[in-house]
């Protein structure tokens, strides 16, 4: 290297699964490297870019960051593919391998992205679920840091899951769902085993699926350093736990929030919504608009949920039976063959709701007229929320949302937690509980939360110096 190029800044390649939840923190985390003048490679599926570059404003927000580029590859996947819902399982394991030697090989034959004013790759921040990442990173010598996009909780409760399965304490054939599991240290008065990771739910405590899982969560340690998307205020008990196994922790969370701040800290100009696979339909403003505050219940369900025809006809009832206004964000692809039963839906919602493909999710949290949230507890609504200070009802379908929903109503309590079950009196009952009965109990709590956010971004708060330590450590990498 030439003493010019010793100059560069630190080039971080950041890879995450191509999905939206897994894409959305990294990107934030990519802003927030490009803000200190890092470069970064942002990895995609060739699928996912094209989506990216069609649905959002991607092409204009990442200009304006000279040292951002994304760099695509092929997921292996038929374009015609659905790449969402309980299939979501089984395409994982396949997209791991699938990317893995498309990853590989580009890396080696553009000579690890080196170009002209632009270092060789000084780190990879891999999503912790690509674990290839290990041997390639050690093989190599390139530091690798692995970001981990679920709560810090659900990382724990799938850290211990070994402990669990020794301890009989599986819901295996769904055995004993409502008995306390004791073999998760610091979850023990409150975590029942319908509330483990949905991959407990096994017939066998041999489940090779499960097995796989669980080499997965132990090889994040072989990662130098982990990141996270929380706070210290909202887990630091779990934190602690976790700290014993990976010392070296970042926890830059909510990075939605952290980068809101960060831009207007350095007058960037707003935060535009960068990252969305599907068409943004902002029409809900306009409605929420004509709205009374607080009045209203947002309603999503996440990028991979896939509901029957019954599950959302329920859903349907009890909001309309619990007579308050909302908001639907319902993807195209998320009621399975129920395509009629969304146009019945559209129709019957015209008095009391309103009905969109796609959510501008983050503004439509933080809009006034926004009183709650129904939820699948993925872990970024679940954060987005927690920072705009709504009370949610969790409807968890499946993975880590077991266990964010249970710390939301039972360690947070910033709502209720109706998890297996879905019929129209309970998410009636659940609604008036929420935006009504109970509504000045959650609201305030929501906001203390809100609060704790607030201070964990600004300048000096836990996350914003976590991030700045975590800056700092990657530039020694060069030094
Ligand atoms: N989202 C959105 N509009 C919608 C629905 C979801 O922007 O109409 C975003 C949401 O804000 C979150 C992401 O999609 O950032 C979903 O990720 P999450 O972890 O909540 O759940 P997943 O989709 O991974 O199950």
């Amino acid at each position: 290297m030439c003493s010019k190029d010793a100059k560069l800044p630190p080039h971080v390649l950041i890879f995450p699964l191509p999905a939206q939840g897994h894409m959305n923190s990294m990107l934030n985390l990519a802003q927030l490297l490009c803000l200190s003048d890092f470069h970064v490679t942002f990895i995609v599926s060739e699928f996912n870019h094209s989506r990216l570059l069609k649905h959002t404003s991607t092409r204009s927000t990442f200009a304006r960051y000279p040292g951002f580029q994304f760099q695509a590859i092929p997921d292996g996947l038929p374009d015609d593919h659905p790449r969402a819902g309980l299939r979501i399982m089984d395409i994982i394991p396949s997209l791991i391998n699938n990317v893995a030697p498309s990853f590989k090989k580009m890396l080696i034959e553009k000579d690890l992205l080196a170009s002209a004013g632009r270092r060789p790759v000084t780190c990879i921040v891999a999503d912790a679920v690509l674990d290839f990442n290990a041997d390639f990173a050690e093989e190599h010598g390139i530091p690798l840091i692995y970001f981990r996009t679920i709560s810090a909780a659900a990382v724990w409760a799938l850290f211990c899951v070994t402990e669990v399965a020794e301890a009989n304490e599986l819901p295996v054939k769904g055995n004993g769902m409502d008995e306390l599991v004791k073999s998760i240290p610091g979850m023990e008065d409150f975590l029942r085993r319908r509330d483990l990771p949905s991959f407990c739910r096994v017939d066998d405590s041999n489940d090779p699926a499960l097995h796989k899982l669980i080499a997965l969560t132990r090889q994040t340690v072989r990662a130098q350093a982990v990141i996270l998307n929380t706070f210290e205020d909202l887990e630091r008990p779990v934190l602690s736990n976790i700290l014993t196994h990976m010392p070296r922790l970042y926890t830059i969370g909510p990075s939605n929030v952290l980068l809101k701040s960060r831009l207007e800290e350095k007058k960037v100009g707003p935060l535009t919504s960068s990252g969305s696979l599907w068409a943004e339909d902002r029409s809900c403003i306009d409605w929420l608009n004509a709205q009374q505050p607080k009045s209203v219940i947002y309603v999503s369900f996440g990028s991979l949920t896939i509901m029957t025809r019954d599950q959302i006809s329920e859903f349907w009832h009890g909001l309309v039976n619990s007579g308050h206004k909302f908001l639907w964000a319902m993807r195209p692809d998320s009621a399975g063959s129920a395509d009629r039963v969304i146009f019945e839906l559209e129709e019957g919602t015209k008095e009391n709701g309103y009905m969109v493909e796609w959510a501008p999710q983050e503004e439509v949290l933080n809009h006034v007229t926004v009183g709650g949230f129904i939820t699948h507890c993925g872990w970024n609504s679940t954060l987005k929320s927690i920072g705009a200070g709504v009370p949610m009802i969790c409807w968890p379908y499946f993975a880590d949302q077991m266990v964010n929903s249970r710390f939301v109503s039972d360690v947070w309590r910033v709502g209720l937690d109706i998890k297996d079950s879905c019929d129209r009196v309970v998410i009636e009952n659940a609604v008036r509980e929420l935006m009504e009965l109970r509504k000045d109990e959650f609201s305030k709590r929501a906001s203390r939360l809100a609060a704790q956010v607030g201070r964990a971004v600004r300048e000096g708060g836990s996350s914003d110096r976590s991030l700045e330590d975590l800056i700092r450590y990657i530039g020694s990498m060069i030094t």
